[in-house]
């Protein structure tokens, strides 16, 4: 322990004795780096808007100007000779007050009328239009920090999501939670181009002035993911199992798309990221169809889908009727509702988790039951008995065991019938039950052929409990109405010798005893030690 406390002293600094307060950093002479506008990026620069000062002059109070949904590309903005370029990419290019838009601050003279000019080049839809926000200083950047923490907690949560679903691929091993990760990791890609966050607090994705292609590229993978899965929500694979071939060339459709964006021009990222909005738009209305159809035919799983779709819909509405909130807050818009699917997702991926174990635990259930009478079968009998004798030192009981035969039950099948002999069985394994205690076992070996499990017994104990099981199955034949019936079964007793006993070997005497029995005349208990 001491070794590595040594080590970590070197590298803490801390408080001067006696003052309790850490000051870091140190007074410095470095200018703020403000990033020039450079010519070529103006030039690409289409659109120009001027904020007029008041008919009255500016007040002389600072002035914030914060540019948002502007999705590539630099913003300028300036008043007189004061001017900053920002990339949404790229946060060190940025005014530092300003996190989710590209701002500034600006203190126009009292009386002046110089306009604040702020220019963009033309967003690659024409309904993605950027938003200006002016106003004091504190409002707009808590706005601004508004936006930032929506945008960040999305990206927290669809990473806090696929880490989820990885611990769920850890439990249940099935590949279904491995690809909601990478889904959840492309979304987080996705979230971080279009928010902006890819470039902040550094840039961690080469995103810089290829924004836009980065965008349509996550975009169509996002799209290729996105349908499939809202189709698969809204039941189409329930109501349509071989569309599985379907929504793969969806899914590879948008891989494939994504892979050649590098190679279109401005005109062709425009024309594609119009497709693909179209495609969207299209497969929301067949994924809304599919979902009411399997809503009608009670698949009622297919509301995780309507719900996820919900969003979207209420985002193209607003698209259509060119709503205010959406213009302004398209970003954030598109972030939870991509959260909101996310989420949606997750919940019927634990439905299904729920299934797989529910399907699990009966598929166990079946395997280690005896069909004809209910009781743990051998495979199940042999666990149980293995799990008792390996129990650790400190935990060991005594454990008796009987082995019990039905006597002559050859001769039952041929004078009743067979389907007698199982009646007869049936009611054997009853008695079983019933003449044991509840934590003693009773399991079905095979044919007529029954284990008894005593935890705790010692020999005269179990010899006790053996011969009253003896008497209960002797007393089995009246119930069963079967002319001239005379049950009775031979019982061979074995007591665990810690130490000196494996399971065969334990086995193995109790089996010995049972025929031990059977030689001395049948219908008893014999102690084989
Ligand atoms: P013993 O007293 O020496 O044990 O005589 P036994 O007739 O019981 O001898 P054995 O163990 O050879 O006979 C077992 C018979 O149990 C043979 C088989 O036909 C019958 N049997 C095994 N499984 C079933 C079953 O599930 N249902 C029925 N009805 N009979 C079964
Ligand atoms: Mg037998
Ligand atoms: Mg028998």
């Amino acid at each position: 322990m001491l070794t590595l406390l040594v080590p970590l002293q070197a590298f803490a600094h801390a408080p001067e004795p006696g003052r309790d307060v850490l000051l870091l950093g140190a007074a410095t002479d470095e200018q703020t780096p403000q990033r020039a506008c450079s010519p070529e990026v103006l030039a690409r620069h289409q659109e120009i808007l001027e904020v007029p000062a008041p008919a009255e002059g500016w007040s002389g109070q600072p002035q914030a100007v914060d540019v948002f949904g502007v999705f590539t590309g630099e913003v300028r903005i300036s008043h007189g000779d004061r001017q900053i370029c920002g990339n949404m990419h790229d946060a060190r290019t940025r005014d530092s007050r300003f996190r989710a838009g590209i701002g500034m601050v600006v203190v126009p003279k009292a009386g002046d009328h110089e306009p604040i000019v702020v220019s963009w080049t033309t967003p690659l839809k024409p309904y993605w239009v950027p938003t200006v926000r002016l106003g004091a200083p504190s409002p707009v950047q808590q706005n601004d920090t508004a936006r930032l923490l929506v945008r960040v907690s999305c990206i927290a949560v669809a990473i806090a999501l696929a880490l989820s679903a990885l611990m769920g691929y850890v439990t249940a091993k099935d590949r279904s939670f491995l690809i909601y990760v990478a889904v959840c990791l492309v979304f987080v890609l996705w979230q971080s181009v279009l928010g902006g966050l890819s470039g902040y607090p550094e840039p961690w994705l080469p995103v810089y002035e290829s924004a836009s292609w980065w965008l349509i590229a996550l975009s169509a993978v996002t799209l290729g993911i996105l349908l499939p899965v809202l189709w698969r929500l809204n039941g189409g694979d329930r109501l349509w199992p071989r569309s599985r071939l379907g929504q793969q060339l969806v899914l590879w459709a948008g891989v494939a798309t994504a892979l050649f964006v590098p190679w279109f021009g401005v005109s062709g990222l425009i024309w594609l990221s119009d497709v693909l909005e179209h495609v969207f738009q299209l497969g929301l209305l067949v994924c809304l169809g599919v979902g009411l159809w399997a809503l009608r035919r009670r698949d009622y799983y297919a509301l995780a889908g309507l719900s996820a779709l919900l969003p979207w819909w209420v985002m193209m509405l607003a698209d259509l009727v060119q709503a205010q909130w959406l213009i302004a807050y398209r970003i954030e818009a598109l972030q939870l509702s991509a959260t909101w699917f996310l989420m949606m997702s997750a919940y019927a991926l634990n439905l299904r988790l729920g299934r797989l174990r529910q399907q699990r635990d009966e598929m166990r259930q079946l395997a280690d039951t005896d069909g004809l009478t209910g009781l743990p079968n051998r495979r199940a009998g042999l666990r149980l008995l293995a799990r008792h004798l390996e129990r650790p030192a400190h935990e060991q009981q005594s454990l008796a065991i009987g082995f019990l035969d039905i006597d002559l039950f050859k001769d039952i099948n041929d004078r009743f019938g067979h389907e007698a002999g199982d009646r007869v069985l049936v009611a054997v394994a009853r008695a079983l039950r019933t003449a044991v205690r509840a934590q003693d076992q009773v399991v079905r070996m095979g044919g007529e052929e029954f284990l008894i499990l005593l935890p705790g017994a010692n020999r005269a104990a179990a010899l006790s409990r053996l011969e009253s099981v003896r008497q209960q199955v002797a007393a089995v034949s009246p119930s069963l109405a079967l002319d001239g019936l005379a049950l009775t079964a031979s019982i061979g007793l074995a007591v665990w010798q810690p130490g000196r006993d494996d399971l065969a070997g334990l086995l193995r005497r109790a089996d010995h005893a049972m025929y031990s029995a059977k030689r001395a005349g049948r219908n008893q208990v014999y102690d084989g030690g």
